[in-house]
């Protein structure tokens, strides 16, 4: 059985968490899409860690953590992490790295500085991770994939130098900098090789086999609806698809496996990064969600970035379940939002003096203003409360107003950052 967890909002959800708490019944757990530009935060009993390459279920010694083929794989970080995380006394966890998986080079990371740095104000506010040049690559069939990396030393020297002379015109006319060399990439990629070789194999044949037995996989997005290149707030968006389906390319697995889309939604709205975002608040009140929000506030899990900050949009939020195709919710982050009177739920888009409720493109986004509903606070602490019922009414009301508004079951309410703060309501 094939479930996946992603995000329906701009990211930052809570799904790490999620899939966290989920991995303890799971044998397997893929990351399918995305590089280490997003981060996962995990609160669980060896402490608080910031995973960004790593599945979020490497904290558990029967479970498998697989890099799928759609990764944008940074090996030195993937190493880094791991050694990471068993410092601080996690067992070392079972990971398998895909042979199809493509490499993220040290010159994506600069092609993505100076982009942003050519584009000056009008930067997409990049994590500079080496995303979009290392996608872009991979599609001008430019990339090195990991199997790529056992091949003969002279054919990767060939490779090397027919990539390179592409590059370097960039490097060279566009962002006049240093020109990158052969012997380094050359260098780099045999280093590369002896770090990731202990972890490759055949992820797609390991996981065919391994739903054969009835085993339980888990796929973990990254981001979310808004930030997937084709149904997201184009170009404003990360350079794989964060959808549930691309999950099936990404780890390599027929899609009609996937048969549970469990997709994070957060009680209220956030971002990182420029971009649309019609509920956003900002001054004081915003301020206020931000430093009270989160696990110690909302700060980028690898930037360290003040986050933007909003309502519920509901408008937006209908759009990612449905993209995603969401067949249950997981309402994260429910208990920051105790404090306030009442609560604003971005229930429509006016649009040239129009109200709908449908999410359109960027270009009619830009003119939308939010109509909002306002609902009763409930006015106290939620966290500890692990039965539906014992939520104080106007909380519930929110929960029940908000699966209204989306038209998706919400199934499990997450009211503090641990694994087991949570309410489950089948
Ligand atoms: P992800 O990328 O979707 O996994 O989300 P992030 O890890 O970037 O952001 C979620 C943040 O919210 C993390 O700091 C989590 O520890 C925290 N978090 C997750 N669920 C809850 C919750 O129910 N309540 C609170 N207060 N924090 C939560």
């Amino acid at each position: 059985m094939v479930r996946a967890i992603v995000g329906a909002n701009w990211g930052d959800e809570g799904k790490g968490k999620i899939t966290d708490m989920l991995a303890e019944e799971s044998d397997i757990i893929v990351r399918f899409q995305g590089g280490s530009n997003a981060g996962h935060t995990i609160i669980n009993d060896y402490g608080k860690f910031a995973l960004h390459l790593l599945p979020s279920g490497v904290f558990y010694d029967h479970t498998t953590s697989v890099i799928g083929n759609g990764v944008a794989l940074n090996i030195p970080y993937l190493i880094n992490e791991l050694k990471d995380i068993t410092s601080k006394g996690v067992p070392m966890p079972k990971v398998l790295v895909s042979d199809r998986t493509q490499i993220l080079m040290p010159y994506h990371i600069l092609f993505d500085q100076y982009e942003e740095e050519r584009l000056g104000g009008k930067s997409f506010g990049s994590t500079k991770s080496g995303i979009a040049p290392f996608y872009s690559d991979k599609y001008a069939k430019i990339g090195f994939q990991v199997s790529e990396l056992f091949d003969e030393p002279d054919a990767i020297r060939e490779k090397i130098d027919h990539v390179l002379s592409i590059k370097n015109v960039l490097v060279e006319h566009l962002y006049h900098k240093e020109k990158i060399k052969a012997e380094d990439v050359f260098n780099e990629l045999m280093q590369y090789k002896e770090m990731i070789a202990p972890y490759v194999c055949d992820t797609s044949a390991f996981l065919h086999d391994a739903l054969k037995e009835g085993k339980t996989v888990l796929l973990e997005g990254q981001l979310g609806s808004l930030k997937d290149p084709d149904f997201g707030i184009y170009p404003m968006v990360t350079s794989s698809s964060t959808l549930a389906s691309y999950g099936a390319i990404g780890a390599g697995i027929p899609g009609y496996e996937i048969k549970d889309v469990i997709t994070v939604v957060k009680a209220y709205s956030s971002a990182v990064g420029a971009g649309e975002f019609v509920s956003e608040i900002f001054g004081d009140e915003a301020d206020q969600l931000r430093r009270r929000g989160g696990d110690g506030g909302e700060f980028g899990a690898t930037t360290g970035r003040p986050r933007r900050m909003g309502w519920f949009d509901a408008v937006a939020t209908r759009y990612g379940c449905r993209i995603q195709g969401a067949t249950e919710v997981a309402l994260t982050v429910l208990d920051v939002l105790g404090y306030l009177d009442e609560l604003p739920v971005c229930t429509g888009y006016e649009i040239d003096g129009v109200v709908t409720d449908q999410f359109p493109t960027t270009r009619l986004l830009k003119k939308a203003k939010p109509v909002y509903t306002k609902l009763p606070g409930w006015k106290c602490d939620i966290r500890g409360i692990r039965r539906y019922e014992d939520l104080p009414e106007n909380c519930r009301n929110y929960i029940e107003f908000i699966e209204k508004q989306i038209g998706v079951p919400v199934t499990m309410v997450s009211n503090g950052p641990k694994r087991h703060d949570i309410i489950f309501r089948r």
